[in-house]
């Protein structure tokens, strides 16, 4: 099996996230950068289909700034065999859609793919729909959430689990599949991976080199923009309930007042 897994850098989440003042863009040197925990799990569904199928190959495709490199490395010292890397200026500031036609472009460099793998969503821009947009552009069944995945033959099936219930899908290759955080415990780098991903081809794409034209990219030409933002307020110190030997139902009081029950 040919598989794609699509990983992105994302603000380590216990580092303070904060927008530029300028353009309102996510501020990334303000924080530090991590491979999105979901992408890990993702990474580790690639793997073990690969070790499940002899002959496969896990390719990382990341779109995102120079820094990206470090979370692709991430990617390889688990395992995964090669990386291309969409870098280039003029992406700073695409919305979703184009981040998903883009990828779905650097996708068609890479010829025959069997599976698409993503997390069902960024823990950073966290709009969820960069996976079944990519499928929409392939034309490809976009399974997503899955909480368990098995492909036996050329079909995939997943069970897909949300806050509306839980479905089981079934579909036949090639197809795009987007993970939840459940799906696995991804394993850990060993030594050997480490120093194995230090040699692991990785191409780096500009615009030009994917087919993208510049129009297509970038702040000035997304679909979305973001006109204002307030840091988030402080925490207030809550709400203390004496309990007075009532203090279940001032519990539920507060509960219905927040409309939390
Ligand atoms: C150079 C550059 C600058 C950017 N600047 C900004 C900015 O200033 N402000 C801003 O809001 N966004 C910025 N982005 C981020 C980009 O707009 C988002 O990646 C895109 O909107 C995806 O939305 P999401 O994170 O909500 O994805 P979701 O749909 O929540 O992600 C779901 C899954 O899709 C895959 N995925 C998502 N994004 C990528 C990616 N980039 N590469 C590979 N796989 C991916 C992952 O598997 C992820 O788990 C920038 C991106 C680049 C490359």
């Amino acid at each position: 099996m040919n598989i794609v897994v699509l990983v992105k850098q994302v603000p380590d989440t216990y580092s303070e996230r904060k927008l530029s003042d300028g353009d309102h863009t996510l501020d990334r040197d303000a924080t530090d950068a991590v491979l999105d925990e979901i992408n890990e799990r993702a990474v580790e569904s690639a793997l073990q289909l690969k070790e499940a199928n002899d002959g496969s190959e896990v390719t990382v495709v990341t779109m995102g700034p120079d820094r990206a490199t470090d979370a692709i490395r991430k990617a390889l010292s688990m395992g995964a065999d090669k990386a291309v890397h969409l870098s280039d200026s003029a992406l700073h500031g695409s919305c979703a859609v184009q981040t998903a036609k883009a990828l779905a472009k650097v996708i068609g460099t890479l010829g025959e793919v069997d599976l698409v793998l993503a997390g069902n969503e960024a823990s950073d821009g966290r709009s969820g729909a960069i996976p079944a947009m990519v499928a929409d552009i392939l034309d490809l069944p976009a399974l997503t959430h899955a909480r368990e995945l098995t492909v036996e033959g050329s079909t995939v099936t997943v069970r897909r689990e949300t806050d509306d219930g839980v479905t089981i899908l079934t579909t036949e290759l090639p197809a795009v599949v987007s993970v939840n955080e459940k799906i696995n415990e991804p394993r850990y780098p060993s030594f050997k991976g480490i120093m194995a991903a230090k040699k692991k081809p990785v191409t780096t794409l500009s615009l030009a080199d994917a087919g993208i034209d510049a129009s297509e990219v970038g702040l000035a030409n997304a679909l979305t923009s973001v006109t204002s933002a307030q840091p988030k307020p402080p925490k207030s110190a809550g709400e203390k309930v004496e309990d007075e030997g009532d203090g279940g139902a001032k519990i539920a009081a507060f509960l219905v007042s927040q409309k939390l029950i």
